[in-house]
Order: structure tokens, then C-alpha cells, then sequence
């Protein structure tokens, strides 16, 4: 009876550990992903052919890539063994904790890396391991901060336009960001509404303001509207950027 039973739960190790690994293996299948696509892919799919990031088939899954409907690359099955790994909370700024957007905290945001620049105000970010209610890749509008219209389709570029959307894209194309957000997590064309803070722990949205690239968008409200009303203040007393005399 005993023997039974041990060579009984012999087998039944020796089955699961075996379909363990499979199911591993499988997790680990490689396929790719695109710098700004939504879809994973298999090897030769020609959607890869401007940007190809090979990733395993269990990570693709976890980061909320779906499977493309060309190549129909591999898709995990039901019970496959997916490391489970967190998700990063949401991370909202509250001026009753912090009163200035430098005290915001970068170990409590979502990092995210920078892709692709629109203009001065907008861009485009790639988030491993997405939180919640946010897709693995994001068109981000930066809250409380306006620049001069650049892309506009009927409108001409405003005067400074090119110089902000120089500045953003020079300060955060390719970089690593933090982001954190608001009240309001999308606007009403489902762009992300987020501040973007650079590994130095600064507030890109405020530093625009600050010199004189953009000005404090204030017709939705957010919590530091007040501040970047005085960071406004302060780069049109000190001429800097759109404010100069001369530009
Ligand atoms: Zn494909």
C-alpha cells in the first residue's frame, strides 16, 4: 500500500514538474515587439520591419502585448505558468502630502522609456509591466502645461512652437522617465494625462513652464495649478523663452 502510494506520488511529481517546464518553456518562446506597436509577433512578420525588440512570449503577455492578427504569432495557453509579477500601483500626486511637484517621489511612479516625440507638450512613451487601465504603449499629454501649436492640421505654427517642441524633444526622446498622475487619467482623445519626471527627480511639465516654453494650462484643473501659475509668473518676469523681447 505504501509503495503504491509513493510510486503513485512519484509519477504525479515527476507529471507536474514535467508539464512545469513545458509551460515554462513556453512562457519563454521568443517573439518581438515594435518600438510603438500594441501586438507581438512572430520572426519575418512585416510589421517588423522599422523596429524589431525580441521579448519572451510570457513577458509579451504580462506587458499587455496582444498577439498580432497577421503573423498569429503563439499564445499562452489557459493554464500557462506566468510568473506573476505585480503590477505598479497607479501612482497620483496629492498637494496635501506634497506641495510642490519636486517632492513628488520617482521610487513611487511608472517608469516608462520615451519613443517617439510629437511636440512640445505631447509624446509618445513604451511601459513595461503597465499598471492598471494603462496600455504598454502610450500617447501621453503633459497635464498642466500648454506649448505653441506646432502640428496642428489647419492651424499655423505659432510663434516659439518649433523652439518648445526642440526642447521636449531633446530633453526626454530616448530617455528613461517616471510618470505620475493626476485626478483625470485620460483627456477626451484618450491620451494619457500624466506629469513626466526625468531621473533627476524633476518635473518635466513645471520645467517647460519654468523656462518659458510652455504656458500653465489651467482650463482643467489639476493639483499643481497654483504652483505653475507661479512658475508662468516667474519666466515672464525674467523674459526667458516665449516671453523674451526679441524672439
Ligand atoms: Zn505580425
Amino acid at each position: 500500500m505504501i509503495r503504491k502510494f509513493s510510486s503513485f506520488t512519484l509519477a504525479l511529481c515527476l507529471f507536474l514538474s514535467v508539464s512545469a517546464v513545458c509551460r515554462g518553456a513556453e512562457a519563454d518562446l521568443m517573439v518581438y515587439v515594435t518600438n510603438t506597436g500594441e501586438r507581438y509577433h512572430r520572426e519575418g512578420c512585416s510589421s517588423l520591419r522599422r523596429s524589431r525588440i525580441p521579448i519572451s512570449l510570457g513577458e509579451a503577455v504580462r506587458s499587455g502585448y496582444g498577439p498580432c492578427s497577421i503573423c498569429k504569432p503563439p499564445s499562452l495557453s489557459e493554464n500557462a505558468l506566468i510568473p506573476e509579477e505585480p503590477r505598479p500601483p497607479l501612482y497620483r500626486v496629492n498637494v496635501a502630502e506634497l506641495a510642490l511637484s519636486a517632492e513628488a517621489e520617482l521610487p513611487r511612479m511608472v517608469p516608462a522609456e520615451v519613443i517617439d516625440h510629437v511636440d512640445g507638450d505631447t509624446v509618445r512613451v513604451r511601459i513595461q509591466n503597465a499598471p492598471d487601465q494603462v496600455g504598454p504603449v502610450e500617447t501621453i499629454r503633459l497635464i498642466g502645461v500648454d506649448t505653441p501649436e506646432t502640428v496642428h492640421p489647419s492651424k499655423p505654427v505659432e510663434r516659439f512652437g518649433k523652439e518648445a517642441s526642440n526642447f521636449t524633444r531633446e530633453g526626454l526622446l530616448g530617455k528613461s522617465v517616471y510618470l505620475a498622475f493626476d485626478w483625470d487619467l485620460r483627456d477626451r482623445y484618450g491620451r494619457l494625462l500624466a506629469y513626466i519626471y526625468t531621473g533627476d527627480g524633476r518635473c518635466f511639465n513645471a520645467f517647460l513652464i519654468r523656462e518659458g516654453y510652455g504656458f500653465a494650462y489651467t482650463r482643467f484643473p489639476f493639483q499643481f495649478m497654483e504652483e505653475f501659475r507661479t512658475l508662468e509668473r516667474q519666466a515672464r518676469d525674467e523674459k526667458r523663452g516665449l516671453w523674451g523681447d526679441n524672439s
